[in-house]
């Protein structure tokens, strides 16, 4: 059995970067705190549990925000992490049913149906769409005005109700910079749980218009060259994966400038 142990955003894991596992959970259980068992991708148990204090006090453990756990647990253990903050989320958001107002119950170990009228509940990410957009040698990387720290980052936003995934990166784009792209493409999805989100990161090359900034939503942006790059987002995150692999490509020798 492992252990996903949350408490206020942390997650309790072992001083040596492993999720706590056993046939004993790390600190005695009331099975309340249990809020579902999941199973990890070898098909093993795993319990995710709420603490209502965090824990600090556990030889050989340590309360370690979710987020700086990347990097730190394995990449299949920071998923599990990811996914279990989520439910935890999720479950807290759906204990009464949106349509008659009922307490809910959990159904399987990833999904609820309300006591009453049955409606049934899957956990459903918010979907968020992430571009890369470079000119010739250059990146378009904007600071928005919700980011902590002073890193730049890539356009990024929302997927609004009836519009597809590249109908919401055109209108992002639009809505944000004033700018028009060409050759959008598919680069890869990420679960994001900060708290709940999916993010569809695409890559495209700028095509018109004159870099005009929202001011309502970005602080700073515009044109960077790979060699004088301002402070950019940490590894967790797709947008450091998309703004890496373009670095590379430039190293590459059959990239064309
Ligand atoms: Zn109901």
């Amino acid at each position: 059995m492992t252990y996903l142990c949350y408490c206020a955003g942390s997650i309790l894991v072992t001083h040596d970067d492993h999720l706590p596992s056993g046939s004993r959970p790390p600190m005695p259980l009331q099975p309340w705190q249990v809020v579902t068992t999941i199973q990890d991708f070898r098909g093993n148990d795993c319990q995710v549990v709420r603490l209502s204090t965090p824990a600090t006090d556990i030889q050989g453990y340590t309360m370690m925000e979710l987020r700086h756990t990347f990097g730190r647990l394995s990449p299949q253990e920071y998923r599990l992490a990811g996914k279990g903050a989520e439910l935890l989320y999720w479950d807290a958001s759906t204990r009464y049913c949106g349509l008659c107002g009922s307490p809910t119950r959990w159904q399987t170990s990833i999904s609820k149906q309300c006591t009453q009228c049955g409606k049934e509940m899957w956990p459903s990410p918010s979907v968020a769409i992430i571009v890369r957009v470079t000119r010739g040698q250059e990146i378009l990387l904007v600071r928005a005005r919700n980011f902590r720290g002073s890193h730049y980052g890539l356009v990024a936003g929302f997927v609004e109700t009836g519009e597809t995934l590249e109908e919401s990166v055109h209108r992002e784009l639009w809505e944000e910079t004033r700018i028009c792209i060409r050759h959008l493409r598919y680069f890869g999805s990420q679960p994001w749980p900060f708290p709940f989100g999916m993010m569809v990161g695409f890559t495209a090359e700028y095509e018109s218009g004159t870099l005009q900034l929202q001011q309502s939503e970005l602080s700073h942006g515009g044109w960077f060259t790979a060699d004088h790059l301002p402070p950019i987002p940490d590894k967790a995150s797709i947008a450091r994966r998309l703004i890496d692999d373009w670095t590379d490509s430039l190293k590459s020798p059959h990239s064309h400038p």
